[in-house]
């Protein structure tokens, strides 16, 4: 096969009027319009990778400028020269000497460089003709090593570990797989409570304790993001609740040190808010390690789409265990992608197509496209 090179980025900033119906408010988020920075890698051959993250109305100017600029590292590239060392490609999208500043790793600047990184993924997945998760579980485990960055977390998780980690789940998944698909059925229904990081630590403390009695399945971001001792603290001050977080933590290092810190029993990952799946590789090593199962943060847009890969390699290659494991599942916005999310009996099916499943239909980027679309027009008066 010819070597795939990529020559040019396609941004195209994507917005849906979901504000106008209130759809996906908030305690703290009041008027989202659900926004994407998408991004079409166009190669010589007739693929394309397709990478978004996820972003609200206004917001997204920023990150489409931001995936503009970090797009120079992938033009005139071939796909084989970004793949056969997938860390050192991420580190130049991290370690840009000037963007470094408005991170690292973290913000605007690593909300495009998760975009342009899934985007590569799209179409390494679909240059090899399988879905993303069937890319990852059957890559070898020490080529999975290359493309995850370990620096400032090889305190917590060293690759040797890793590499065991990945072996192991090897040697059991595929007779553990069976048997526990038969002991979830019957399954009954779970409450969660989501406090979208409403409160300070002590009124979290207070209020978690209430809804103890409840018996919420888990507490979700009670306070900011950032506190990873204020988390620990909750947790340990209400222990019949367990504590989830992760939708907002911007990077490997602070999952590193929830997870060092036992602030968390359940974490909750994003797949774009992190540098892209080999960020994510690392997080879902960690979380193996330290024996806290992985709960995707989903809904949005294409965040289903893009979570259902992660849970599937997770399951075969990971952890190998579903027990207690769950994805968001947020029912709008599919309808604009080409391989939608297919849900049956609350499960998420396995996705088929090559890919990462995030191409969104031509007519859907040019109608919500802002602010040239149809749809944007239509409300101006
Ligand atoms: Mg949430």
């Amino acid at each position: 096969m010819n070597e795939i090179l990529i020559t040019s980025v396609r941004v195209i900033d994507l917005r849906f009027p979901t504000s106008r119906d209130h759809i996906g408010s908030d305690a703290v988020n009041k008027d989202p319009d659900y926004s994407a920075a998408y991004c079409i890698l166009e190669t010589n051959s007739a693929l394309e990778g397709h990478g978004l993250t996820f972003t609200l109305g206004r917001g997204t100017d920023l990150v489409v400028q931001a995936v503009r600029y970090l797009s120079r590292y992938v033009v005139n590239r071939s796909l084989s020269s970004i793949t056969d060392d997938f860390c050192a490609f991420s580190r130049q999208l991290t370690d840009d000497t000037q963007f470094r500043w408005l991170g690292p790793e973290k913000g605007v600047i690593h909300l495009a460089t998760g975009a342009l990184l899934n985007a590569v993924w799209d179409l390494y997945a679909r240059a090899e003709k399988k879905p993303l998760w069937q890319l990852l579980a059957d890559m070898e485990p020490a080529q999975l090593l290359k493309a995850i960055d370990f620096r400032y977390i090889d305190d917590a998780l060293t690759p040797e570990e890793a590499l065991d980690i990945l072996n192991k789940a090897r040697g059991n998944g595929k007779s553990q797989r069976g048997q526990i698909v038969r002991e979830e059925i019957g399954w009954t229904n779970k409450l969660m409570v989501d406090a979208n990081q409403k409160w300070g630590v002590l009124e979290a403390i207070e209020r978690t304790r209430q809804l103890a009695a409840l018996k919420p399945w888990w507490m979700e971001e009670p306070t900011s993001p950032d506190d990873i001792l204020g988390h620990a603290r909750i947790r340990r001050e209400v222990p019949e609740v367990r504590i989830a977080t992760g939708e907002h933590c911007h990077n490997r290092v602070m999952f590193k040190q929830l997870l060092q810190a036992g602030s968390i029993d359940v974490l909750q990952l994003d797949s774009c808010r992190v540098g892209g799946v080999n960020e994510n590789l690392a997080t879902l090593l960690m979380a193996a390690k330290f024996n806290v199962p992985v709960c995707p943060h989903a809904g949005g847009v294409g965040l289903c789409e893009y979570v259902q890969h992660l849970s599937a390699f997770d399951f075969l290659s990971v952890s190998a265990s579903i027990e207690n494991r769950v994805i968001e599942f947020v029912d709008h916005l599919h309808e604009h992608f080409l391989t939608p999310v297919q849900i049956r009996n609350g499960h998420y099916l396995l996705p088929t197509e090559p890919g990462y499943s995030i191409q969104i239909r031509e007519q859907s980027l040019t109608r919500f496209a802002y602010p040239t679309g149809e749809v944007w027009n239509e409300s101006k008066e």
